[in-house]
């Protein structure tokens, strides 16, 4: 008896901290919403390009020494050199009077006589003036983002996650689904950086799923597709952004759903394609090798693109197929 009330209570605690888990994640969001509106309502940029390049720091920031690497409210940040003024003395300084006197580009956002580089309304309010300086037009903005950040992939992926913002209306995008529906037939190869010999020596940058031609492919993420269309290792494929600077690749498509163009946005679970046997020659191809998806993910790091293995992932999923 004891311990089935023993039990019984430690379920009662996981729920407990479970729900607490979940609504302190339903928090965050509506947190971060309530930042971006408010910089929206000061500045007149659409809320949703302050939360796009809001989102693509925090994808980044892992590859900046500078940013502090725990979870923030608000994950702009910026190198403290260049927020105080390079030849300022005070490390990390807060005085608006010396960072203006240094060419520092620290502002005070929240009005407490401050410009403290780790404050969010700090932070927000700096990033605000860095992207307004050439007006709030959507070129103008795209102007100085490229000037800022110096990368045009970098620029393109905030403008494709501030689409996806806009579209959705929601900045919680993280469902994620196994790209073959249940009730489908699908058997996932280990095979990530096997050697291929196809076009030249390479080690294969993604898994194969074995699944019989014309089953259908399914997003797996809420995403703006980049690429479609043929290549000669991929054949008919796709390739998708998601707000996490990750791309994730289809290929070896038989044919595209119906509707899906580059430029157009998907939810996780939608029907993109169908499983085929393509590539490996000139366009239309077919039939060198058993039909399977051929599924690679990237992330763009703010400076490079990489390739990283999608097995564990689609492991996970497996319990996600809807
Ligand atoms: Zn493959």
């Amino acid at each position: 008896m004891k311990r089935i009330i023993c039990f019984i209570l430690l379920c009662l605690c996981y729920i407990f901290v479970s729900s607490v888990e979940v609504n302190a994640d339903v928090n965050e969001y509506e947190l971060r919403l309530e930042y971006y509106h408010k910089y929206a309502a000061l500045t007149g940029i659409d809320w949703y390009y302050i939360a796009a390049i809001d989102q693509y720091e925090r994808n980044t920031k892992n590859y900046r020494h500078y940013c502090p690497k725990q979870n923030e409210i608000i994950s702009i940040c910026f190198d403290e050199r260049l927020w105080s003024g390079i030849n300022n003395p005070v490390y990390d300084d807060k005085n608006t009077d010396r960072i203006n006197i240094f060419g520092g580009i620290g502002f005070d956002g929240d009005e407490d006589g401050y410009a403290d580089r780790l404050n969010p309304d700090d932070r927000l309010y700096t990033m605000v003036k860095i992207i307004t300086a050439y007006g709030i037009t959507e070129d103008s903005i795209e102007q100085a983002l490229l000037e800022y950040y110096r990368t045009e992939k970098g620029v393109q992926i905030i403008k494709q996650i501030a689409l996806l913002f806009k579209h959705f209306n929601r900045i919680d995008l993280d469902k994620r689904v196994h790209p073959i529906p249940k009730g489908y037939n699908a058997s996932v190869v280990n095979n990530y950086g096997d050697k291929r010999s196809f076009g030249g020596p390479r080690l294969h940058e993604g898994v194969d799923i074995f699944a019989p031609t014309g089953t259908p492919v399914v997003a797996t993420a809420y995403g703006y597709v980049e690429v479609k269309g043929w290549n000669r290792l991929g054949g008919y494929r796709l390739g998708i952004r998601d707000i996490y600077n990750t791309y994730e690749f289809y290929a070896h498509l038989n044919s595209y759903a119906k509707g899906i163009e580059e430029g157009s946005i998907v939810r996780p679970g939608q029907v993109i394609g169908y499983v085929g046997s393509t590539g490996y020659g000139n366009e239309g191809t077919r039939g060198k090798f058993p039909p399977h998806l051929h599924f690679g993910l990237y992330k763009f790091d703010g400076k490079k693109e990489w390739s990283f293995d999608p097995y564990p992932y689609l492991k996970k999923w497996e319990k996600v197929r809807i």
